[in-house]
């Protein structure tokens, strides 16, 4: 697995990967320096979508491919954005627009409980019949105010009780350590080694 291409465009997440990969010598490459425009995402649950993500980058590059489909949904709004968080605010994607609109929604909710979902696949081929396959959740609430200037999307609006910070206000390597994004990523890692 030397080279690895990451089916991704988004900065944050890109950039998280890296930092969980780096210790194990593993440098992966976003698909858009080889070239990759970003797939179709129109499934409803977010293993079809990272998928269809992996594939859509393996074929057009010929090398193995990671992706990663993720969204935060929060239970006062059925689950919502879920699938739908990057353009939950609609088009062109907006961190700031689909920070405001979750706000918006939650007004006057006594319920602000939340969890970020991410669920990460790796083909070995764009025709793997046995893709790897991992989830992670984090559990917190939203909160009305920003606070914080680290990770990216609805970070500064996510508060960890455990820590009464926003993700927004941790270290990236506290929250690689927890977050939705490093436990599917040390899953997969692990469900990789038992194929070794
Ligand atoms: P995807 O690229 O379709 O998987 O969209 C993921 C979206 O979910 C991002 O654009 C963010 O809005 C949100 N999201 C996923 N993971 C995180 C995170 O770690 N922090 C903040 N927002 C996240």
């Amino acid at each position: 697995m030397k080279r690895l291409v990451v089916a991704s465009g988004n900065r944050g997440k890109l950039r998280e990967i890296a930092e969980i990969l780096a210790p194990l010598g593993i440098e992966p490459i976003a698909q858009g320096e080889l070239g990759v425009s970003e797939a179709e995402e129109p499934f409803g649950t977010f293993v079809e979508n990272a998928l269809a993500k992996a594939r859509h980058a393996s074929a057009h590059t010929g090398l193995p491919a990671l992706a990663d489909d993720s969204g935060i949904c929060v239970a006062a709004l059925g689950g919502a954005p879920g699938v739908h968080s990057a353009r939950f605010a609609g088009e062109p994607k907006s961190d700031d627009r689909n920070n405001a609109l979750l706000v918006e929604r939650l007004r006057g909710s006594a319920d602000r409980s939340a969890h970020y979902t991410c669920v990460m696949v790796l083909v070995r081929h764009a025709e793997d019949p046995e893709p790897i396959i991992a989830d992670g959740r984090w559990y917190g609430e939203v909160i009305e105010t920003p606070r914080g200037a680290g990770g990216f999307g609805y970070d500064p609006y996510f508060l960890v009780p455990a820590y009464d910070r926003t993700v927004a206000e941790l270290t990236s390597d506290e929250k690689n350590a927890v977050s939705h994004r490093g436990v599917a990523l040390r899953r997969l890692l692990e469900l990789l080694r038992r194929d070794a």
